[in-house]
This record gives C-alpha cells, structure tokens and sequence, in this order.
C-alpha cells in the first residue's frame, strides 16, 4: 500500500506519526485519537516511555539505528550531493501538539544516488535533535522525504543557530499556529522550501536513523547539512511560546558509520581564474 497523499494531509495532525504504512498508518491515526498513546517531551509521555505507550512504537526502545545522534567522529567519503528539485508551495501549515509542520504539494522532489524522494512536508524542533560534538543548535529543521517507488525514507535535516533573522522564515512565523489543531493555510502565499537550505549542499553528513518520533521507524537515511543556517532569538522564542522543547534526546550509536563529505579541492583553472 503505497501512502495516500490526501490522507497523509488529513491526518497531518499526527505529524512524523503519519509516515506509517498500510496497517501501521492506520493504527497510528487511531492512536491520535487515543489519549493513552499521545506521546509528547513531558512526564508520562515522554520520549523514555514512548515504547510503553503503543506496541507500535516499539522501535522506540528496541531500534539499534535510532535518531537523533551526536555528530562526532564522522569518517570522511565522497558523498555524492542530493539533486533539489523543490517547487514553490501554498503556505499549509498545523500545529500538531508535537511540531510546527508545513505540508508540501506532490511534485517537489530530491534524488539521491538515482533514488527520486518526494517532499511531503517540513517541520522544526527546538533545541535541534542532532547535536555537534555535544552541542545542541538552537533550532532544527526537517525535510522529510518518501521514495518515489517505495516505502523508504529520507530525512534532509538543517541545523538553525542563533545569530541573525531568518528571512525565509519571517512569512512562516507571521501566522505561526499557536495552539494544538490550529491550521494556517494561505492559497496565495508561496514558500519555497529550497530557500531553507545552504546554497553549496556538498557539506554534508550522512548516516542510517529511524523517525525521531514514534513509531520511531527505521531505517530512514539521513542527510544533514554541515554547515548550520541563521535564527533570532525572537524567532526561537516565538516558535517555543507554541511549541514547547521538542527535541528526542541523542540515541546510542551502536557502531554505525558517519560519513562526511571530504573538503572540496580548488581545481587548478579555479584559482587561476581567481588570481586574472
Ligand atoms: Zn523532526
């Protein structure tokens, strides 16, 4: 059974939740509507009881290839850049309790290693998941993607630091839903979800994770950009006065490879041109 889109849009309400399949989907739209498996960042619901709540979200505690991780001792590789092929989108946006989340029209897309993904929606955590070295960001974006031809999935992930004001995000922030349910949907602004990324996309991180969500699904392949984007400590604080701290703590490595991309070398005719 492959993901039905209007459905996937229906239940957006879910977030991550909703990137399930056949029987899985449909238990996970169930369990929205069911207090005992309404997972969150607090108390009972928190991430270390995720797995108690649904045995669906079983993966939570037993997955060997979870997500978030700490990205340290990476190993250098030739990491092939993803394609973007992002189009410009009507600004269709929930607060879902659990994130903040754009849903993205069918036809943008990103390929990686001759696999075509399509965007299905993007969605922010604040501190980041992924860390630095230890190092939390200030904010985390995610781009999450569904194969083209399958059920696998990809997640394009940008970290946010403090610094200067996101441009890109000012539209978004301005209608920011501030209470669960809460819709924004504006038929005549567009966004670009392309202009959230670094313009050179040959920095990168990647390694095999699972959702940071329940069911915790894995795997899930993982790109993140090296280098971290720009957010105000305004726009930080408006996005946790709707979204509380929405990051899953980092999850054992247990061995598995992160790859980086090698530095680029200056071909020779590039540094001539620089110096005529
Ligand atoms: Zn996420």
């Amino acid at each position: 059974m492959t993901l039905d889109r209007r459905t996937f849009l229906k239940f957006g309400l879910i977030g991550l939740g909703t990137v399930g399949f056949g029987t899985r989907f449909e238990t996970a739209v169930l369990a929205a509507e069911d207090d005992r498996h309404r997972w969150g960042y607090t108390g009972s619901a928190s991430p270390e009881h995720w797995s108690e709540l649904s045995p669906d979200y079983a993966a939570c505690s037993r997955g060997q290839r979870q997500s978030p991780i700490d990205l340290v001792d990476a190993r250098p590789a030739s990491l092939a850049p993803p394609e973007i092929h992002y189009r410009s989108t009507p600004i269709e946006m929930i607060h879902t309790g659990q994130t903040i989340q754009l849903n993205y029209a069918p036809g943008s897309t990103l390929t990686l290693d001759g696999q075509i993904f399509n965007l299905l929606q993007f969605h922010f955590h604040s501190p980041s998941e992924h860390q630095i070295a230890g190092q939390a960001q200030a904010m985390e974006c995610h781009f999450v993607h569904k194969s083209h031809d399958s059920d696998a999935l990809l997640v394009f992930a940008v970290l946010l630091q403090l610094g200067e004001t996101n441009d890109v995000l000012v539209p978004i922030w301005a209608h920011l839903p501030m209470t669960i349910g809460e819709t924004y949907h504006d038929r005549d602004t567009t966004i670009d979800a392309s202009q959230l990324l670094p313009a050179q996309l040959d920095r990168l991180y990647r390694y095999d994770g699972s959702l940071t969500t329940p069911p915790c699904r894995e795997p899930v392949t993982w790109l993140l950009c090296a280098e971290p984007l720009m957010v105000s400590i305004a726009q930080v604080d408006r996005f946790t006065q709707a979204i509380p701290a929405n990051a899953r703590p980092l999850q054992a490595r247990n061995h598995r490879p992160l790859l980086r991309s090698r530095p680029i070398q200056s071909a020779p005719f590039s540094q001539s041109s620089q110096s005529s």
